[in-house]
């Protein structure tokens, strides 16, 4: 027989949402269970590289990210001064990011800062139970009054509570999930998360009747040395080609096939890689940005760690070697020379190129060469939970039809007493990144006084 509990929330997930929202929960003196289905609390949080960051304006958000859902962008730009001084107010060694973000943002130290939120939800009489995962959620007449884990000793547990906050991480390590999304080579693609979002709050909500966004198929991701390169997840960030966007990405016929500089943190890139090539794609600059900074570390830098790693690089003095790497490489040099020849002709004539190039148009033309072979990698998936702006999650109809089909019918509405945040949160990105700590302080905190306004009438 299951044990028994009662709370007067439940947080599933101790990552950067999950823990904002226990946290808020407890310290405004609400019974908070926050569940985990790791050994140690922190989920991608922990081995991110911790700035909390998002766009000044709603403006400029939507000019980087056109395609989220307008009413949650606008309420992450909104919150975030606000939430980064709540932030700042629990943790009081947060600095400003050591690299330029293009808004308000202050950088954590991920490990530390895991540790100290569970320390304040204990503090203030919450609870955070480690390896104990969601199962299911609890529904009676349509509500959600609980959920059904499994503790550490493989034990049922049931606990009933007034709210549920869904918190799980996407679900980027749930390998059926990102065929059925994502694309169908997935053993081209790296898991760059931790490995426990596995849409366990995505698949718990639907199944009581919560919808899903659309952008399901959209990623927030980078490039990392292919295969045979060996990346643990303490690696992940030193291991990022977060330079991408500024190089020529050829695919394995030696041709360009997207416009790399789409977004400055070369997410698109990695999903048109994920997407529209084999799953490999060959990065080319050259010593004009040898020395450029991206993020902490000179693309330079991130070439030589690439090698370490044993990825396959090379630094070639001129275009015909490049080509010669190339075919030893599989690659059709001979095309990719033209490639980038052509590339260098239209730049320096100020000609469209096809696929188009629309920033970071700078010939890449100065010997010597770096060739690195890349594959993506899916650090969260952008599609998930519909929410309303109160991060409760809405119901789906049984039919898009205007024909009712059924008592159950209710297109519209929330499923009473469920909410989502942090990335388990559909659209807030789609397709371009706007943020994902952010996203996770902003929409945890919202879920939370919502969480709290339920218990407060229940
Ligand atoms: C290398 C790297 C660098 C990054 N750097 C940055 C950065 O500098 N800035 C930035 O904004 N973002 C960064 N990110 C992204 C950021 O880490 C995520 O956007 C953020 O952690 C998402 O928060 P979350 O709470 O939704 O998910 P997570 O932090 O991943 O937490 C989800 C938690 O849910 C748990 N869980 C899953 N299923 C269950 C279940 N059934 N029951 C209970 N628990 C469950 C997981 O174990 C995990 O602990 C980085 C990510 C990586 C991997």
């Amino acid at each position: 027989m299951a044990d028994s509990e009662t709370a007067d929330a439940v947080v599933v997930g101790a990552g950067m949402a999950g823990l904002v929202a226990g946290l808020e929960l407890a310290e405004s003196g609400a019974d908070v269970t926050v569940l985990e289905k790791a050994p140690t609390p922190g989920g991608s949080m922990r081995i991110s590289n911790g700035i909390v960051w998002t766009y000044g304006s709603f403006e400029e958000l939507r000019e980087r990210s056109p395609d989220g859902e307008p009413a949650l962008q606008r309420l992450l730009v909104d919150r975030i001064e606000d939430d980064l001084a709540w932030l700042e107010s629990v943790e009081a060694d947060l600095v400003t990011p050591e690299f330029d973000v293009p808004g308000p943002g202050k950088t954590i130290d991920p490990p530390a800062f895991t540790d100290h939120m569970v320390e304040r939800i204990e503090a203030a009489g919450g609870s955070v139970r480690l390896e104990m995962p969601l199962d299911s959620l609890a529904v009676e007449d349509g509500t959600v009054v609980g959920v059904e884990a499994t503790g550490p000793d493989g034990k049922r547990v049931t606990i009933d509570a007034d709210a549920v906050v869904v918190a799980t991480g996407g679900f980027q390590g749930n390998e059926q999930l990102v065929e059925q999304h994502v694309t169908d080579a997935t053993e081209n693609l790296y898991l760059r998360s931790n490995p426990w979002s596995t849409g366990d709050g995505l698949l718990a909500a639907t199944e009581v009747g919560g919808k899903t966004t659309a952008g399901l198929g959209t990623f927030y991701g980078h490039t990392m040395a292919a295969p045979p390169a060996d990346i643990s997840p303490d690696r992940f960030a030193d291991a990022t080609q977060y330079y991408g966007f500024a190089a020529v990405a050829l695919d394995r016929t030696g041709e360009r096939f997207t416009d790399e500089s789409e977004s400055a943190l070369e997410e698109t890139l990695t999903q048109d890689i994920a997407t529209e090539t084999d799953g490999r794609a060959y990065y080319v600059f050259d010593e004009t940005i040898a020395d450029r900074v991206f993020g902490s570390k000179t693309a330079d830098e991130i070439f030589e760690t690439a090698g370490e790693l044993g990825g396959r690089t090379a630094l070639v003095d001129s275009l015909s070697e490049l080509g010669a790497t190339l075919d030893e490489w599989g690659v059709d040099g001979d095309r990719a020379i033209e490639t980038v020849e052509a590339f260098n002709d239209a730049i320096e004539g100020d000609e469209r190129l096809h696929p188009s190039r629309e920033n970071e148009r700078i010939p890449i033309d100065e010997p010597p060469y770096r060739l690195v072979e890349v594959q993506p990698s899916i650090t969260f998936t952008m599609g998930g939970v519909a929410v309303d702006e109160s991060m409760a999650v809405k119901r789906r109809s049984a039919s898009p039809s205007g024909m009712a089909i059924g008592a159950d019918d209710a297109a519209d509405g929330t499923v009473e007493g469920l909410f989502a945040a942090g990335s388990d949160v559909g659209a807030i990105h789609r397709r371009r990144y706007v943020g994902g700590l952010a996203v996770g302080l902003v929409s945890g905190r919202i879920a939370a006084r919502s969480a709290l306004e339920r218990i407060g009438n229940a």
